[in-house]
């Protein structure tokens, strides 16, 4: 996609391409890769400099046997426990979800949460690591002003938000660490729909969204 103009860091590709990057942030990594042709050319460098050994699937193509795999899936583990996300092994992209995406989401579509102003949030995966979740934002909604405590990686999958950084569109990712104290808004339009990743809860600057903190996991 020609359109992206954000992209990962260094020191997070290189954490990806090592296998020493936390599971929320891979799965960000690996759907923007998905998305992205210059960040899994630089990718493919790191991993040949390396002789990393990776899983290459994170960027194959579409999958036209979705439907089939994700019924079989359903047939085959209805009450099994929960599985650790595994970014490297797609389902195959599903409408707005690459294939990272499909796979985090176990090739279920997104169970969505309020949390307010038509704000909602699908958590992926939460542990001791941190957490990736979908976040839905109607267009020209805004965020709740918050600041991180560690990394914050947010991937727009449609629509677009604006910070005090600049505008994101699809495939763009935002690195916001302990310094970015931001707001992002939906750009008017379409809803904004990311993929976010964080290490520690965020820190909301405003009374309200820090008593829902604890119900919403944010
Ligand atoms: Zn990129
Ligand atoms: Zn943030």
């Amino acid at each position: 996609m020609s359109t992206i103009t954000h992209h990962v860091t260094e020191p997070v590709l290189m954490a990806y391409a090592a296998g020493t990057l936390e599971t929320p942030y891979a799965v960000v990594v690996a759907t923007h890769i998905s998305m992205c042709d210059e960040c899994r050319a630089r990718l493919a460098a790191h991993e040949h400099v390396g002789g990393v050994v990776l899983d290459q699937g994170g960027s194959e193509p579409l999958s036209g046997d979705l439907k089939a795999r994700v019924f079989a899936g359903l047939d085959a583990e209805p009450a099994a426990p929960e599985p650790e996300v595994r970014p490297d092994i797609p389902y195959g992209r599903s409408g707005i979800f690459p294939a990272p995406v499909m796979t985090a989401l176990k090739g279920k579509p997104p169970k969505w949460k309020r949390l307010g102003f038509g704000v909602r949030q699908s958590i992926l995966h939460a542990s001791q690591q941190g957490s990736v979740r979908l976040l839905y934002i109607p267009g020209g909604q805004a965020v709740p002003d918050h600041s991180h405590r560690g990394l914050e990686l947010t991937l727009v999958l449609q629509g677009a938000f604006e910070d005090e950084t600049g505008r994101f569109g699809v495939g763009d990712l935002e690195s916001a660490d302990d310094d970015l104290d931001h707001a992002p808004t939906a750009v008017k339009g379409a809803a904004c729909i990311c993929l976010a990743a964080t290490g520690a809860p965020l820190r909301f600057n405003s009374l309200v969204p820090r008593i829902f903190q604890p119900i919403f996991r944010i």
